[in-house]
């Protein structure tokens, strides 16, 4: 049976609008009407993305003894795009429609009899390459000589330095690089929200390895990997699945490959790639360049290309299901019996953009707001807090929209006695602690 489609649960129409109302994302240049392809990330977006890169990076780099940093430039020499074959190859098809001028990717029309914007019939034009690297000009002549690209990808900024990072960094195979930064493709059809954008972020991991045998090993043990990280951060598996493309689907040099998808509201997309590459790529710089990109292995004396896995995750893409998937709408009865609903977002903990508010219970009350501004400035350098003070049920629906998972209260008790009131965002139960020990207390919670 097909799992629960995520349009069953949440339309990207409430996804967009909570978006907007919470500040996590709005549309770039908004004022002057938006530019197709573009997004801003609000003051709540922006941290829950750095937590997501956060999270890959934690995973990838800092928690293995065998992976190291990296950050290339976005500009890189023309010639690298040459060798990588993007400058030949990285091609979308796209065909026009002569009447309403709609541009289409042929391969997302199953039939062409008839435009599907405007209705016209044999109205197309013949299909024609386009290149989707973005083009810039380096220096004050735009001419060919001075024409460069804006990198379509990040991997290749590894791969020109195959030989400065393992030098350096005095790693032999099997060892690992990773980069998350910015890319950009002139995609022409963006759209799904952030899912297809013109400029986007990547993570990426390029792990080098003998030709040992045991390179199919290295490249299922990252498949685990990035599987366990999915579900640490609490995707759920009915919506998440490994597809392994046939020898057909997959580049010729390839060995292997599996696309990570998650069933959006409007059917599977991709998040990430995992694959095996073979040499293809050190071989391909190596050929254009002239240069020795071989490991130089000091213990046997001897030179050899090693293979690459590469897993490679668009991080906007991977934001949007972590929105996507923690949202829920739920019903339920409150103490007085009525009737109400709310919207949450379950993220994990850990991927919050704020993990504790504390609020004051009245406005107008200079004892209970600077106890409370206390409390939350005494969590803050532990815990990202926001502090906010008012009517208590309207802050906890705002806080439930945002995904926070604990929310702590000051009232008039804890002039009394020092106890807080600390409320859960998933089971909306309340319990009162001492405010002197609540930084343990919330540190146990979180980490449960
Ligand atoms: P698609 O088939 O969706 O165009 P792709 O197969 O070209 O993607 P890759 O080249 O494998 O994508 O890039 C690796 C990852 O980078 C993708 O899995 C995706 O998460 C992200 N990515 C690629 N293109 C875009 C884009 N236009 N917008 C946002 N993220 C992207």
């Amino acid at each position: 049976m097909e799992a629960a489609t995520s349009a069953q649960r949440v339309t990207m129409e409430e996804i967009t609008a909570l978006a907007k109302r919470r500040g996590f994302i709005f549309q770039s240049s908004e004022i002057y009407g938006g530019i197709n392809g573009f997004w801003d990330y609000g003051p709540l977006g922006a941290v829950l993305k750095r937590n997501v890169k956060d999270a890959w990076w934690r995973d990838t780099v800092e928690l293995r003894d065998d992976v190291v940093a990296f950050d290339s430039s976005i500009v890189m020499h023309p010639l690298v795009w040459k060798a990588s074959g993007h400058v030949d190859a990285f091609h979308d098809v796209m065909i026009d429609c002569k009447v309403c001028k709609h541009r289409f990717r042929a391969d997302h029309l199953s039939d062409r009899s008839q435009c599907p914007d405007c209705g016209s019939k044999n109205s197309f034009t013949d299909p024609r390459n386009f290149n989707l690297m973005m083009r810039t000009w380096i220096g004050p002549m735009e001419d060919t000589s001075a024409m460069a690209y804006l990198r379509p990808e990040t991997a290749q900024g590894i791969f020109v330095n195959f030989k400065n990072i393992y030098q350096t960094a005095r790693k032999r195979p099997p060892f690992g690089v990773a980069q998350i930064g910015k890319s950009f493709r002139n995609e022409i059809t963006p759209g799904n929200f952030t899912f297809r954008l013109r400029e986007f972020e990547q993570a990426e991991l390029e792990y080098f390895v003998p030709d040992d045998g045991k390179d199919m090993d290295a490249f299922r043990e990252w498949v685990e990997r990035r599987k366990a990280w999915y579900a640490q951060y609490g995707i759920a598996s009915e919506r998440l699945r490994f597809y392994e493309l046939t020898e057909a689907e997959r580049p010729h040099y390839a060995r292997a490959g599996i696309d990570v998808e998650y069933l959006f509201p409007w059917g599977w997309g991709e998040l990430e790639s995992i694959a095996h590459r073979g040499t293809y790529d050190l071989d391909a710089h190596v050929k254009l360049s002239g240069k020795d990109l071989q490991f130089f292995d000091e213990a046997t004396k001897s030179h050899y290309t090693p293979l690459l896995i590469e897993s490679s995750a668009g991080m906007d893409r991977t934001v949007l299901t972590f929105l996507i998937d923690a949202y829920e709408r739920e019903r339920s009865v409150d103490p007085n019996g009525k009737e109400t609903e709310r919207t949450v977002l379950r993220f994990h903990p850990l991927l919050a953009p704020v993990q504790v508010a504390v609020f004051s219970l009245a406005r107008n009350k200079p004892e209970l707001v600077v106890r409370a501004r206390a409390i939350e400035a005494a969590l803050r350098p532990v815990f990202r807090t926001q502090y906010d003070e008012g009517n208590i049920g309207q802050l906890y629906r705002r806080q439930d929209e945002i995904g926070t998972p604990f929310c702590v209260t000051v009232d008039y008790e804890t002039l009394d006695d020092g106890s807080v009131t600390v409320r859960d965002r998933d089971t909306m139960r309340q319990e009162r602690t001492a405010a002197d020990t609540l930084g343990a207390y919330l540190r146990e919670r979180l980490e449960r």
